[in-house]
């Protein structure tokens, strides 16, 4: 199958293609259209699959579909991930799927300058991506809020709950917006993750690649 008889439009086939992607991976042809359509989603996918682009490319769709710029200090879509470099890898990802877009994408990870953060995330972010435990703090510092999001990614999810996350992930679950879309992407289904997609995820559509 092609990108665009998944859904995609214009302006994102054109990232794609400067991107050099020929065809879309499994998990990619599986996720976008139930993305592009607004379902929660579990994804059971290693690194390595493109499941990047399986959520980035939608988001981004989504996220230009509705064009309203983000307000001062808030996000329109957050992803997690569990360290800073799947967070700066994420992030370089959406940016090459933003690049001819206004959208801003933003980076929180621990062991960073937290006054760039805060500075960056004052002007409003579309895309954040981040670490639990610094995003936390950057929230109760009131540097950034999270109850405008309609969009939220856990990647690694299996990861985040190995790293001792699983607090910070409820938390932050309780203070984005809702109604929203969530998509939940894991190498691995322990039992503990059963019960965060029972807590997270909406009647969701199981992609496993
Ligand atoms: P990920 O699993 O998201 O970390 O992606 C793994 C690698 O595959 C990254 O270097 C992506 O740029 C690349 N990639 C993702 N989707 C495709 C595709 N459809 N065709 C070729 N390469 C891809």
């Amino acid at each position: 199958t092609t990108f665009e008889a998944l859904g995609l439009d214009s302006s994102i086939l054109r990232a794609i293609a400067a991107l050099g992607f020929e065809a879309p991976t499994p998990i990619q042809r599986d996720a976008i259209p139930h993305v592009l359509e607004g379902r929660d989603l579990m994804g059971l996918a290693q690194t390595g699959t493109g499941k990047t682009a399986a959520f980035g490319l939608p988001l981004v769709q989504h996220l230009m579909a509705e064009k309203h710029l983000p307000e001062a200090r808030t996000v329109r879509a957050l992803v997690l991930a569990p360290t800073r470099e799947l967070v700066n890898q994420i992030a370089d990802n959406l940016r090459a799927y933003t690049r001819r877009t206004d959208l801003r994408v933003a980076t929180v990870v621990g062991g960073a300058s937290i006054n760039n953060q805060i500075r960056m995330l004052s002007r409003g972010t579309d895309l954040l991506v981040a670490t639990p435990g610094r995003l936390l703090d950057l929230v109760e510092r009131r540097a950034v809020r999270l109850d405008t999001a309609r969009f939220l990614v856990l990647d690694e999810a299996d990861q985040m709950l190995d790293l001792g996350f699983i607090h910070a992930l409820r938390k932050i679950a309780t203070l984005v917006g809702t109604p929203r879309q969530t998509l939940l992407f894991s190498a691995t289904m322990p039992r503990q993750m059963e019960e965060l997609s029972r807590a997270y995820l909406s009647d969701p559509v199981r992609v496993q690649v």
